[in-house]
């Protein structure tokens, strides 16, 4: 038996803000260009905490989350050219857009200008499914969704790339990490310990910054050449220091202080949604022409390069892997960041 046109088991929410419980949802049957997709491992994003708790809105119930997914082909439509039963596959932020625009013709799908479909939790307004993640046995997406993991990209660690690798990816390359630039990495955590690892890869020299001293050597270790704690501000040695300047954290900074950070030409790029506005100075961008940019997520054909990138480099996500059951723990533990530096579930056990 396949996952396509299958009742399977998986973990949700059946009320909003609730813990996450065994649930059965029903996948659907295989069209002409599905991949169906027995599920290995599923990341915890801390987008699924948000999700869950409703901070995001109200969704339908029951909600399975999960955005992080690898795992083993077992159909696929008679249309699907690129993929084979035991293929070993990875499902991310997205499972649909409308294929048509100028970003979706780019490969760009994270961007596409109806809206790009959420791999849970919405109703997809292409194919009228209502969207469950990767918390459960299996998942049925479009091959243009689909990612290949390369041979020797272990499965569990690889899982975390489908979200945090590409999220960070994308803006590095983007804005052109790389030999001779200096590139700042916020926040040492499940995006950022990715970050830091793809940026010194890139070839970039790659500070990072979080507000505490307890992840240094984690942070050296992952190849940034120096880290510094926020806790009391910004270090004055690194004044008109940064080409570019990723921040994976969501809470509401100082923008003119990160921006004076930033060397002529410098980008501070945003990846987090803190719920307040960001203020900032005028003088923050005009004195050195800096730019405040934004990124989301990444479309697939950056997703397969960077899995490609990763395989190359031997980049994986630094991992807890655990059993379906304890997912409520590992969410209070994420809250409290109190995880290195993803929580993986083995689907295994789901
Ligand atoms: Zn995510
Ligand atoms: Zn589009």
């Amino acid at each position: 038996m396949t996952i396509a046109g299958s009742e399977i088991r998986a973990w949700g929410a059946t009320a909003m803000g609730g813990q996450l419980e065994p649930v059965t949802i029903e996948r659907r049957a295989l069209r002409a260009d599905d991949v169906s997709i027995r599920t290995e491992y599923a990341g915890i994003c801390h987008s699924d905490i948000h999700t869950i708790a409703g901070d995001w809105g109200e969704r339908k119930l029951p909600l399975v989350p999960g955005h992080e997914i690898v795992g083993i082909v077992d159909a696929v439509g008679p249309g699907v050219t690129k993929y084979k039963v035991g293929d070993r596959v990875g499902v991310g932020v997205f499972c649909n857009s409308c294929c048509e625009c100028d970003p979706c013709n780019s490969g760009d799908e994270s961007y596409c200008e109806v809206a790009p479909v959420g791999t849970y939790g919405i109703d997809d307004r292409y194919t009228g499914d209502y969207t469950q993640g990767g918390y459960s046995q299996g998942i049925v997406v479009r091959e243009r969704f689909v990612a290949r993991i390369p041979e020797g990209l272990d499965p569990a660690q690889a899982a975390p790339l489908m979200c945090a690798g590409v999220t960070t990816f994308s803006p590095l390359k983007h804005w052109g990490a790389g030999p001779g630039k200096r590139v700042a990495i916020v926040g040492v955590g499940g995006l950022g310990h990715v970050a830091i690892k793809i940026a010194a890869a890139m070839g970039a020299e790659v500070t990072a910054l979080s507000h505490s001293t307890s992840k240094r050597e984690d942070a050296l270790r992952f190849g940034a050449t120096a880290h510094y704690s926020t806790a009391d501000g910004l270090p004055e040695e690194l004044t008109h220091y940064f080409d570019l300047i990723i921040n994976t954290v969501s809470v509401d900074l100082d923008v003119d202080a990160y921006m004076g950070l930033l060397r002529f030409n410098g980008t501070f790029v945003q990846l987090g949604l803190p719920s307040a506005p960001m203020q900032a100075k005028a003088r923050s961008f005009t004195q050195r022409r800096t730019s405040l940019a934004g990124s989301l997520v990444g479309g697939m054909r950056e997703t397969q390069e960077m899995l490609d990138f990763c395989a190359e480099h031997g980049i994986g996500a630094e991992i807890e892997l655990i059993d379906a059951d304890y997912v409520n723990t590992a969410y209070e533990r994420t809250v409290a960041s109190d995880v290195r530096y993803r929580f993986v579930i083995d689907a295994a056990t789901i």
